[in-house]
């Protein structure tokens, strides 16, 4: 049997680097950006006013108080978005908006909350420090900079530097299109009526659900029943659609193992054994012309969910232009004894909760009862996959176990 780390790498190997192109600013959201973006202008382009008021120079008002207000005429209005020149000297104020152009001459912005308001003279009852509620053309970015590195992704932040900067595009890696196609003879199409030995399929949508959640565009192609000739044709029709085709089912040593029996003739696709449970039976390589990858995921729905995120992730990762870390850990008490098969690690369905014991306490986690691959309701209410190591087979409560932070979605 072949270690996880083994497998993860042998699934890597089969992914080339993405090619990055050129995307609309909101469908790059959720994108990884491939070059760094730097800013044609200064941010803000030009000095203006952080609040609603009037633009004075400071010194008019040095002897104002609340009992002797300086009055000055305002010879001026300037609202956001107003281009023409304006410049006021000693003695005079406009009034301006949050966002105007300061004029010229002006030093200082003097709040309206301040003054009594007023549209030809204001009074003004306090004095001002120059500079005040000014803001500085390239205080926020200057003429030339980065604002947003190659290889971060793109979320609603950095939407907005982008777009403030006037990108209307970006050069980033697209969104991997992920192909899910489940297999099975029993499978009935949920909503429909069920007949003997049926069940409503649920991995497809299980696995397209987790494929988006991983920031790839899904198409969802459903199921097809055990017959070779039928995967086999499913699958040519599929490769147009997919950067990468994910399978579930039909992967083991039963009599009707359909994935597994069409994808061996072909040559490109190796079915082996991963030292791990669930999910012990793995299928990977590559399909059709532009040898597509191709992940064959056992059938059990805990298994092609573990499996999912135990080497799916990675792929997805790299194919959106991410380092492809597994999930990220933390360490954690077990509330419950857990056992393991041996020379297997084992992925147990947990709940994590911080701990309230001081800063340095650790969180527990509670192993789900019901560990069983075919046993969806403990996956639906886990948040996190208890790792026991090959080695050993028992861990009591109490002990310290390493925990997997399923992904939130
Ligand atoms: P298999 O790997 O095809 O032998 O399937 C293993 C178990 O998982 C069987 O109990 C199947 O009925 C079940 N199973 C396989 N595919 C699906 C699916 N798409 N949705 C729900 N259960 C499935
Ligand atoms: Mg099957």
């Amino acid at each position: 049997m072949k270690t996880v780390e083994q497998h993860v790498n042998d699934v890597l190997g089969l992914i080339a680097p993405p090619e990055p192109t050129e995307l609309d600013l909101l469908r790059a959201h959720g994108t990884v950006l491939a070059e760094a973006v730097t800013s044609p202008v200064s941010l803000p382009g030009f000095d203006n006013s952080s609040m609603d008021g009037y633009a004075v120079h400071a010194a008019d008002l040095a002897s104002a108080t609340a009992d002797a207000p300086v009055s000055l005429p305002v010879i001026a209005d300037i609202a956001a978005g107003d281009g023409g020149p304006v410049a006021i000297r000693p003695g005079m104020c406009a009034r301006i908006m949050t966002g105007a152009p300061l004029p010229s001459g002006a030093d200082a912005v003097v709040p309206v909350e301040w003054t009594d308001g007023g549209t030809t003279t204001v009074r003004v009852d306090r004095p001002v420090r120059a500079g005040n509620a000014i803001r500085r053309a390239g205080d926020d970015v200057r003429e030339g900079a980065e604002v947003v590195r190659a290889g971060v992704r793109i979320g609603a932040g950095e939407t907005g530097v982008l777009a403030a900067v006037g990108r209307r595009t970006v050069p980033v890696f697209p969104r991997p299109r992920v192909v899910v196609l489940s297999t099975g003879e029993e499978l009935v199409e949920p909503g429909r009526p069920l007949g003997p030995g049926q069940i409503w399929e649920s991995n497809s949508y299980m696995l397209a659900a987790a494929a988006h959640d991983a920031g790839c565009d899904v198409h969802r192609h459903g199921f097809v029943g055990d017959d070779v000739a039928t995967v086999l044709d499913t699958l040519e029709g599929l490769l147009t659609r997919a950067d990468v085709l994910v399978t579930s089912g039909g992967v083991s040593m039963g009599a009707y193992d359909v994935v597994k029996e069409a994808l061996t003739r072909q040559g490109t696709v190796e079915f082996t054994q991963v030292a791990m449970q669930p999910g012990k039976p793995q299928g990977f390589g590559t399909v059709g012309p532009d040898r597509t990858p191709i992940l064959a995921l056992p059938g059990n729905p805990v298994s092609a969910f573990v499996s999912f995120q135990v080497f799916v992730r990675p792929v997805l990762r790299k194919l959106r232009g991410l380092d492809p870390d597994p999930l990220p850990t933390t360490r954690a008490i077990l509330t419950s004894p857990v056992t393991s098969p041996p020379g297997r690690r084992s992925f147990l369905r947990g709940v994590l909760a911080e701990s309230s014991h001081g800063p340095d306490a650790r969180p527990t986690v509670a192993p789900a009862v019901r560990q069983g691959s075919h046993q969806l309701s403990a996956l639906a209410d886990a948040d996190s996959l208890v790792v026991v190591p090959e080695d050993v087979t028992e861990l009591p409560a109490g002990a310290v176990v390493e925990v997997m932070r399923l992904p939130e979605g």
